[in-house]
């Protein structure tokens, strides 16, 4: 056996039952002195998407994030909280998502990861060149919190991609724009950059999980009533996607994960501590819907594929503000607004689906064609 997951029952987000849970996940893993030893500087890399409050299921929850400080602390760590999230204004969301609040009680600082530098690794089979921020890659230790998520474009949003927070601005957008034409590129990409950060420890929050149109406000809170802890988050995801009744085929970074050797993806070889896996199983979880792939090929075919056989970004009037946040976020810049509505060219629209990981009123969702739902 090498990886190791402790999968810990947690019913809601009482701070005192929380830390209790979040310690005996730790426990199992040879206690947090195990990962932080005293003096270093350790990085809490939670999902801060969007703002949004904690009840949305947007974001790690804030009394998880308060239980890693403190044990960080009580160990002699010097933790901070930080993420480079796709949207503008970082103090709005820290204060949205109750996560300035954590900080402030503690006194730890919170900061947007900002500076990136380029990182090499020698291995063939992985992105030899990566821009990671600085902050990341110079703390002495990683603790990565990501948040039990559907995500349109990925399938699930868990611990290998809440590390796509240490690529810094631009950067993801280019990222993003690649991963709507070639999702196991990005996937790739996401496992290449998972080895080169290389959190020492990660832990999920999936207390209330996110199930239907993830990773954002679209998407509806389940409460799926566990935390999971690994120094490993791929063999963390594997376990994760078996409570939730989905394959390693369903998932890229799985995939890719399997290609390039990064992790254990072989369920039979992850040792579980806690209850066994049946006892966390979530029913009926309502998986992302069938998005279809972005096609190459003549013009002609290639449009009628886009038309038909993927999934197209659509706002429910009803709901849209006008606020203008997917119209920024768009790499292709093909959302503009006309007569008081958005108005898209699907022709170019390559299916990233940032528009509605960032749309603040869940207005956002990807529309299946009739012919995608009765063929995909
Ligand atoms: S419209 Fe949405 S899905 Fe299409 S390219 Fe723009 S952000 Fe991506
Ligand atoms: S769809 Fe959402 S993000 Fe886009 S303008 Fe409307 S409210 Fe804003």
């Amino acid at each position: 056996m090498g990886a190791k997951v402790s999968l810990r029952g947690c019913a809601d987000y009482n701070p005192a039952g929380i830390k209790r849970v979040v310690q005996s996940a730790v426990e199992a893993l040879g206690g947090i002195g195990a990962f932080v030893k005293t003096g270093e500087t350790v990085l809490l890399k939670p999902n801060m998407l969007a703002p949004a409050s904690p009840e949305k299921a947007v974001t790690t929850h804030p009394s998880v994030i308060r239980a890693v400080a403190e044990l960080v602390l009580e160990a002699g760590g010097k933790p901070f909280i930080g993420d480079s999230p796709a949207v503008p204004g970082f103090k709005h969301l820290c204060k949205a998502t109750g996560i300035a609040g954590v900080a402030e009680k503690l006194g730890i600082p919170v900061v947007e990861l900002a500076k990136s530098a380029e990182y090499k690794q020698g291995d063939k089979k992985l992105f030899r060149i990566l821009e990671i921020s600085e902050m990341a890659m110079e703390a002495d230790r990683i603790i990565n919190l990501p948040k039990l998520k559907t995500h349109s474009q990925m399938f699930l949003t868990l611990g290998v991609k809440n590390i796509f927070g240490c690529v810094v601005g631009a950067r993801k957008a280019q990222w993003h724009f690649k991963a709507g034409m070639d999702r196991m590129f990005f996937a790739r990409m996401l496992v290449g950059l998972y080895h080169a950060v290389s959190p020492d420890l990660t832990i999920l929050d999936g207390v209330i999980g996110m199930e239907g149109d993830g990773p954002g406000t679209s998407g509806v809170p389940r409460n799926c009533g566990v935390v999971a802890a690994s120094s490993d988050a791929v063999a963390l995801d594997r376990v994760i996607l078996e409570i939730l009744g989905a394959t390693p085929e369903q998932m890229y970074t799985i995939q890719a994960a399997r290609e390039t050797g990064v992790g254990e993806t072989d369920l039979s070889k992850i040792e579980i501590s806690g209850e066994p896996l049946e006892f966390f199983r979530v029913e009926n979880f309502a998986f992302p819907p069938k998005i279809g792939k972005v096609p190459f090929g003549p013009p002609m075919v290639r449009r009628f594929i886009l038309n038909h056989l993927t999934a197209k970004p659509k706002e429910a009037r009803d709901k849209c503000t006008l606020c203008n946040k997917c119209v920024n976020i768009c790499p292709t810049e093909v959302i503009s607004v006309k007569n008081e509505r958005l108005k898209f060219d699907y022709d170019k629209c390559i299916r990233c689906y940032c528009c509605v990981e960032v749309c603040p009123e869940g207005a956002m969702r990807p529309t299946e064609p009739m012919l995608l739902r009765i063929t995909g």
